[in-house]
């Protein structure tokens, strides 16, 4: 198995002189080396044969003993030098100083068809930044991570991709609901890769210590890498900078809203620099639509990452990245323009986005109040947003009469659906209708277009979980069928319309399926 290692992070930025794994806060590096503990009776669950040909390997060598050693991390690939990476961060709106990769360890970077690739094991052990953790993961939030991430790739949405799936034959000690009673559950690993997995909380570290040097260090690292468009070390080139990934993540969390995704943890420490989804905990799908609906039991209180929310935080975290990255700049002003022009960029984008779920091209913000409207229908009672607006896409232009039934699929209980709400649909339709008569495309294409934006399939809360309960008797034929289907969400593939359903009745309160903690 040969990999083209090509190590940037830990060889161009500073490391911490320190090797052992003792708990501690590290200043002035970048990262600390740290060997993943090994394995008890590692073994393959799954792998991604899209990310094992992306790193130069086949699937052939991915069945290979090799791959499970390097990927469970019973052994270090030749001449790399895993190690966490130091990061702080803005946790639920409060600063939480020095948090780090407490249970993920990054192997070494690949370079494969001009592309860089960072490998990284999830639930391999202590590192410095472990804090109380033990640094290890279970197979179920593994599952979730695993199966989450690969699904939002082929959704369209940015995100850090998985390569492998492993248990490590260890067990783990878990209280779910941190009421108690915790038990022992199986522990996994996944490696998951992404260009790099460096976060808003990275640079948030060294402008805390007012370690200007290390901030300037990493910023320039960073651009040089993965910014590479933007040249020269000077004041505009990191404003250029805060300004892309502004952008970024602006574009990421409108994907989010278009396909009902709720990260449930934006803490500063799980915000991408690269605008990538990253760190999937306590996330959860929107199965009925609700801007208040959070899947993280450890927010149920104020509901800080609430479905709606999720644009706001977003400029909530970029305003801690801006304090961050202006040392460097030692001027507000540039950044402050650009987190203003973040509140109209995003009524921008949301407005273009809503237009293509319905399949309207010609672009008015008069349209605005069509949305709102819909928005007001669809909470009225429960409606599953992914069957909605799939559905949506069968109706028949000049028949606003039938589209209520055309959507019927998407209400939980139709006895909601009283006379008055009844009549609030048949005037949306109407003016839906209306809408789309002015526009010139025949219903074929539209609905093409829209089924192009509106996923079949998604991965529900209670698919992963049933997936999860036969994972842990040893069947794992589910995660594989999960797998599959969620590589083409937008195809109909009727051979699986089971999937294209509701949330059944149990899974509305059970653990795993709508609470999750970030016990994982
Ligand atoms: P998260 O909420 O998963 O983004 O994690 C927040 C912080 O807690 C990060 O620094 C993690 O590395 C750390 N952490 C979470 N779970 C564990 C664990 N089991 N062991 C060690 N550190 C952990
Ligand atoms: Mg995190």
């Amino acid at each position: 198995m040969k990999l083209n290692i090509n190590d940037t992070f830990n060889k161009e930025l500073p490391s911490d002189p320190e090797l052992s794994n003792e708990r501690r806060q590290v200043a002035q590096a970048t990262h600390s080396y740290v060997e993943p503990v090994v394995p008890t009776h590692p073994k393959l669950i799954h792998f991604s044969n899209e990310m094992v040909e992306a790193i130069g390997l086949t699937e052939e060598e991915a069945k290979s003993k090799e791959f499970l050693e390097i990927f469970s991390g019973s052994k270090i690939y030749p001449q790399t030098r895993p190690y966490a990476m130091a990061y702080a961060g803005h946790q639920f709106g409060n600063w939480a100083g020095q948090l780090g990769d407490g249970r993920a360890i990054n192997l070494f970077e690949v370079k494969h068809n001009k592309k860089r690739w960072s490998l990284q094991l999830k639930g391999s052990g202590e590192t410095p930044y472990s804090r109380q953790g033990d640094g290890l993961a279970v197979l179920r939030s593994s599952i979730r991570e695993y199966l989450c991430s690969e699904a939002m790739h082929h959704l369209g949405v940015p995100t850090t991709r998985a390569l492998s799936l492993m248990l490590s034959g260890d067990d783990v000690l878990r209280d779910i609901l941190y009421d108690g009673n915790p038990a022992y559950e199986k522990g996994a690993i996944v490696c998951r890769v992404a260009p790099s997995f460096i976060r808003f909380g990275n640079f948030e570290l060294f402008a805390a210590r007012n370690d200007t040097k290390n901030l300037k260090k990493l910023t320039d690292y960073t651009i040089k890498h993965f910014y590479p468009h933007l040249d020269g070390a000077t004041k505009e080139t990191y404003i250029k900078f805060f300004k892309e990934v502004a952008d970024r993540t602006l574009e990421m969390v409108v994907h989010w809203q278009r396909v009902g995704f709720v990260h449930g943890v934006m803490n500063t420490d799980n915000m991408s620099i690269l605008g990538l989804t990253i760190d999937y905990g306590p996330y959860g799908w929107l199965e009925g639509f609700d801007f208040g609906w959070t899947p993280n039991t450890t927010d149920k209180q104020n509901k800080r990452y609430r479905f709606g929310n999720q644009p706001n935080i977003g400029l909530w975290n970029l305003l801690q990245l801006a304090n961050a990255l202006f040392p460097l700049v030692e001027d507000a002003e540039p950044f402050e323009k650009l987190l203003n022009a973040y509140g109209s960029n995003f009524e921008k984008q949301s407005l273009e986005m809503m237009h293509s779920k319905l399949g309207l091209k010609i672009v008015s913000e008069e349209n605005g109040k069509l949305f709102a409207d819909l928005e007001e229908n669809l909470v009225a009672t429960e409606t599953d947003m992914t069957i909605f607006f799939r559905l949506l896409s069968n109706l028949k232009k000049g028949q606003p009469d039938k589209s209520l039934e055309t959507v019927a699929k998407a209400f939980y209980n139709p006895n909601e659906i009283n006379s008055e709400i009844e009549e609030r649909w048949k005037v949306w339709f109407k003016a839906y209708d209306l809408k789309l008569q002015e526009e010139n495309d025949k219903d074929d294409t539209r609905k093409a277009s829209m089924n192009a934006v509106n996923p079949k399939y998604v991965l529900r809360n209670y698919m992963a979980q049933l997936a999860i309960d036969k994972a842990d008797m040893g069947d794992y034929e589910l995660i594989d069928e999960l797998f599959n289907l969620l590589k083409r969400p937008y195809d109909e593939q009727p051979e699986n319309e089971k999937w294209f359903a509701k949330r059944p009745e149990w899974a509305r309160h059970k653990v795993g399926c709508s609470m999750l903690s970030c016990s994982s």
